[in-house]
């Protein structure tokens, strides 16, 4: 069970490297799949394979490019780091899981892979890639198309027009203030992947981060109380913690109540 978390980790740390090239490029609307090397932002030297190495060159460089010394960006490590963790969380819940098999795990993987890019593009420029939430949700189309009974099939498709048109209410009440377009396709997605009650769960987990990160925010001092906090980063947090616990939180919510 180690080495498989270990090896998760490994592979987890290569890919947030890659999904810092996603991330870079998407914003700069440059080719993703071009196969130009990586850059420093500062002084544009192309870096070499050494300074490539998740986590560990930025630590070697102690966080400054080898050639002008400007201080690289933290996204790179951490993103690098939590992509890591989560693929061998992702790993530990599926390989002790009874639905286990090598799909379910690439399908878990690549929706990881893809929601810390929503996550972060979100948190920085707020953002939502509408591109690469459609086509998550066509995959998690073909892939319940193939592995749910066809009454489960139509309830998480419903499940993902519920919960769009949900954020859409929202956003035509609030006029647009806070939450916009994007946020309506990533509930769209949550929906269509978790069917109707992990949504429910995953859309109230969000709300509820929100509020209380919200609140720390302005206790801080770092937000005015009416200023906006983008949300995506907490529709990916409700979404993961459903993916992966809904089926617990929810039996143990039921228990509370009764
Ligand atoms: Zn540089």
């Amino acid at each position: 069970m180690f080495l498989y978390l270990l090896a998760g980790f490994i592979v987890g740390s290569a890919i947030g490297s890659f999904l810092n090239v996603v991330i870079d490029r998407s914003i700069r609307r440059e080719n993703i799949l071009a196969i130009n090397r990586s850059y420093c932002d500062h002084c544009k030297a192309t870096l070499r394979t050494f300074d490539l190495i998740p986590i560990l060159s930025f630590i070697l460089l102690s966080a400054r490019c080898r050639y002008c010394k400007k201080p690289l960006s933290w996204q790179y490590p951490i993103v690098e780091l939590s992509t890591g963790l989560l693929f061998s969380l992702t790993l530990w819940i599926l390989i002790s899981s009874a639905t286990f098999s090598l799909g379910l795990v690439l399908y878990y993987l690549f929706l990881v892979s893809a929601m810390i890019v929503v996550f972060v593009i979100d948190l920085k420029f707020s953002l939502i890639p509408t591109t690469l939430v459609f086509a998550c949700s066509f995959v998690s189309l073909f892939y319940n198309y193939f592995s749910l009974p066809s009454n489960l099939f139509v309830e998480h498709v419903f499940a993902g027009f519920f919960a769009s048109l949900f954020f859409l209410m929202i956003v035509l009440v609030t006029f647009g203030r806070g939450m916009g377009q994007g946020d309506i396709s990533l509930a769209f997605l949550i929906g269509i992947t978790l069917g109707i009650k992990a949504t429910i769960l995953a859309v109230f987990l969000a709300f509820l981060g929100g509020a209380l990160i919200s609140v720390l925010l302005i206790a801080l001092g770092r937000k005015r109380f009416g200023q906006t906090v983008p949300f995506a980063p907490f529709l990916v947090f409700g979404f993961l913690i459903s993916l992966f616990w809904a089926t617990p939180i929810i039996n143990w919510y039921l228990l509370m109540l009764y």
